[in-house]
């Protein structure tokens, strides 16, 4: 485990010796003091990166040259697939073939972006046809400059592949500061960047407090891109910070996710989704299905089936085997998604199963997986994310009700229909206002295709050809040729 910060291809303790502890979510153990930085830190590192884009030339070289470096990265996490997946383990609490399942998605990230900045040799000039003949004129993609990436705790190396793979791949340099929970395998990044060979500078990456080194990053006037992940208060003070420079912004935020069950769709499956929609990562997913609607005419089977099926959910640590329910990340977690728990009781809503910590578990930060019912549509507990394996569920009985009752919200980042109907699945599909939409499951993701939200989910779009746009500007080029072409 790393104790200092990868800071313009070197690796240097915070200038002020700052520490703070990292602990297992599944014994609450101390297991080791990470590097604090300073905003100082985040002077050299931003200057790093100014450097290499400007001087060094990174923001010159070719597509084919960086996707070089993209695909030595991919190897690199591929090689210690074994090490970063226990570490992950360690630092967040999810189970092992979950955060092997992260990896592995990981260094996928940096294939595909290493792909797509190879083709931008190709693509980034494009004619444009002109109305007046004497003139001819393109449009060509150049990177936006320096990039802040601000990320969350959930999914701690695959965040940070999110980000630093499409800013390098359309020839961006980085400074990236992963969550402070979770800052372990971010700086192992850095020690895989270096054995590949990039520049320095190119990406730096500071571990610490939001507020301290998050904040330094959003305020810096050499910073011309910010990329966040994390909670809509965060990300709306980011915005308004950023706005000063006009600086770009794209925001990946929470949501309230709907998943809609017709009266058509087969229970066994339906039960399979729900479970993996709102308990895998231990429901701490930006994207998890939290608010399930099902069929007035299947409503009582299939809530039967989920709470069978929910009180067999193997808990434990995650390093164990088979289990499938690791601790919550933190204790401050823990107790924000017990206090959202009960909250929902005072507010009338009944547990139809879990709600507390799980007999035998005197230590680390685990909770039940629980399945609230009766949550009246105005509570916190309906409306309000909780970040933690709480699905609370309803009947409906119209397509139209349970539509209205899907949209009524202030989030829009995913939404999820079942059944058998292929028409209405895609009608209502439609009529989501989300910007992901499963149809007959629930949660897969897929580097190709976009990943973001409407509303307050966030701003902008993650993934697939749309992400390598978040870190590309447009120059238009216009060139006369002729007085009189005509
Ligand atoms: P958070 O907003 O508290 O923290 C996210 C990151 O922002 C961390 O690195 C943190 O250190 C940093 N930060 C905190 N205050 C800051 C400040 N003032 N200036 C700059 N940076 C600051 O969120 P979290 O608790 O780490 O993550 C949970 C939230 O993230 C949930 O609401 C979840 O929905 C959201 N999330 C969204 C997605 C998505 O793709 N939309 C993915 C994962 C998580």
């Amino acid at each position: 485990m790393r104790n200092e910060l990868y800071i313009d291809g070197r690796w240097v303790k915070p200038m002020n010796g700052g520490t703070f502890h990292v602990i297992n979510p599944a014994t609450e153990e101390i297991i080791h003091a990470a590097p604090a930085a300073s905003p100082e830190d985040v002077e050299v590192a931003v200057a790093a990166a100014r450097r290499a884009f400007d001087k060094d030339g990174w923001s010159r070289t070719s597509g084919r040259q960086r996707a070089e470096y993209l695909r030595r990265i991919a190897s690199g996490i591929r090689a210690r697939l074994g090490e970063l997946s226990r570490l992950e383990v360690l630092d967040n609490g999810k189970p092992l073939p979950e955060a092997e399942w992260d990896i592995g998605d990981a260094a996928g990230c940096f294939d595909y972006y290493a792909d797509l900045a190879a083709k931008l040799d190709n693509d980034s000039e494009e004619e444009v046809l002109l109305s007046d003949g004497r003139f001819l004129s393109k449009a060509v993609k150049e990177p936006v400059g320096v990039a802040g990436a601000i990320i969350p705790w959930n999914y701690p190396l695959l965040m940070a592949a999110w980000k630093v793979a499409p800013a390098l791949a359309a020839g961006c340099t980085m400074v990236l500061k992963p969550a402070e929970l979770t800052s372990l395998t971010a700086l192992e990044l850095g020690a895989i960047a270096e054995e590949a060979g990039l520049p320095p500078g190119v990406l730096n990456i500071v571990t610490g407090s939001g507020s301290v080194v998050g904040q330094a990053i959003v305020e810096h006037k050499d910073v011309d891109k910010l990329a966040f992940t994390g909670s809509g208060p965060v990300g709306s003070a980011i915005m308004k910070t950023a706005a000063r420079d006009i600086k770009r912004v794209s925001l990946e935020l929470g949501g309230k996710s709907p998943f809609v069950v017709f009266g058509d769709a087969d229970i066994e499956e339906a039960v399979e989704w729900i479970m993996f929609g709102i308990f895998w990562n231990q429901g701490q997913v930006c994207s998890a299905t939290s608010r399930v609607l099902v069929e007035a005419s299947i409503y009582d089977r299939l809530l039967a089936r989920l709470v069978e099926a929910t009180r067999n959910i193997k808990i434990g640590d995650g390093l164990e085997e088979g289990v499938l329910l690791g601790p919550l990340v933190s204790r401050k977690q823990h107790q924000q998604v017990s206090a959202a728990i009960e909250a929902a009781k005072a507010t009338g809503a009944t547990v139809a199963c879990g709600g507390k910590r799980p007999a035998g578990f005197e230590k680390g930060y685990f909770l039940e997986p629980t399945i609230l019912v009766d949550v009246p549509l105005e509570s916190d507990a309906w409306r309000e994310e909780i970040f933690g394996p709480v699905v609370c569920i309803r009947p409906f009985e119209t397509e139209e009700e349970a539509i209205e009752l899907a949209n009524d919200t202030r989030f829009g980042l995913a939404a999820a229909v079942m059944s058998s109907d292929d028409l209405r699945a895609e009608r209502v599909a439609k009529a989501f206002r989300a910007g992901i939409v499963w149809i007959n499951c629930s949660q897969p993701t897929f580097t190709e295709a976009p990943w973001g939200g409407y509303k307050e989910s966030g701003i902008g779009r993650e993934l697939g050809r749309w992400g390598l746009e978040n870190y590309l500007e447009t120059k238009q080029i216009t060139r006369f040729v002729s007085e009189v072409p005509w």
